[in-house]
């Protein structure tokens, strides 16, 4: 996956294209499934799993159920009446790759007792688990084999919501640090999901420049997004939206080249989209 210059506000940013990675399957969830996909899944009969009925996750897991003939369960807690009426985004994707929904009070207990035998697959929200290192390895080598070939050293920024892939990625990094914002609860929420994956992380994380709630609407998410792509480049909403205003407004901390990990999720955007532009145009 390639590594490239952004120009933006007056300067260099390098991003990493996991956006890119291929077809779609992309993005940070395309690494967490990497120890799916490199399986065969001939003893799985039915992945089951819960989290938002918008979910990035959602809609990857769908995708690699289709692909490999599972069965796939999932179990939120809520679908908007929009949605509902509107099928969009990655909820309708999932959909028609035969995602069987299911509404609970309590989604990840009933997600969890819904698994039976062991042709049942779980994956906890957001695919935050341990098997989903295997795919941060090889971003972290192609991101050292950046650095050494062209002698930069980067410091490196990715927002996060699990924490699954900042600690995944800094654990498998030598000499670089990593550096997080939470998008999905505070600090001290983030630094505990890291270090129940990770106890001896060293991921640096920076608070928002205020509080943003995940999944609403602010002017200045819809502004940094529209000017990012100016500079040619689109990035998600919910994750990248918090990201970036972060970034912009911590530049002094760093002391190396930033990469930005672009980790997808523009499919999500379309639903967003939707919205930013009713409330906002
Ligand atoms: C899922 C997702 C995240 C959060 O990743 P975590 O590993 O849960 O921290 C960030 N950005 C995008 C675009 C995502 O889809």
């Amino acid at each position: 996956m390639s590594i490239e210059p952004i120009y933006f506000r007056g300067r260099r940013f390098w991003v990493l294209r996991d956006d890119l990675i291929g077809g779609e399957f992309n993005g940070n969830k395309a690494r967490k499934l990497a120890f799916l996909l490199n399986s065969n899944l001939n003893h799985i009969n039915r992945i089951i799993s819960y989290g938002s009925s918008q979910s990035n996750a959602m809609y990857s897991i769908s995708l690699l159920a289709k692909m490999r003939g599972v069965k796939f369960i999932y179990f939120t807690n809520h679908i908007c009446d929009f949605l509902l009426n509107n099928p969009c985004g990655n909820y309708a994707y999932a959909l028609k790759n035969g995602m069987d929904i299911k509404i609970s009070a309590n989604p990840s207990k009933s997600a969890q007792d819904e698994c039976k035998s062991s042709t049942d697959l779980f994956i906890p929200e957001g695919v935050a688990m341990r098997e989903a290192e295997l795919g941060f390895k090889e971003q972290a080598k192609i991101i050292m084999d950046f650095a050494k070939k062209n002698g930069i050293k980067f410091d490196i920024f990715l927002p996060s919501g699990t924490g699954c892939s900042a600690a995944f990625l800094a654990k498998n990094l030598n000499d670089m640090s990593v550096w997080s914002v939470p998008c999905v609860g505070d600090a001290k929420y983030l630094k505990e999901q890291i270090s129940t994956l990770d106890p001896f992380n060293k991921v640096k994380i920076l608070n928002p420049p205020k509080k943003y709630h995940f999944g609403k609407l602010y002017l200045e998410i819809y502004e940094i997004y529209k000017e990012l792509l100016d500079s040619n480049i689109e990035f998600e909403l919910l994750y990248d939206g918090v990201g970036w205003l972060t970034l912009m407004n911590n530049l002094d901390k760093f002391q190396n080249e930033i990469l930005y990990i672009h980790q997808g999720g523009i499919l999500g955007n379309i639903t967003l989209l939707d919205r930013y532009k009713r409330k906002f145009n």
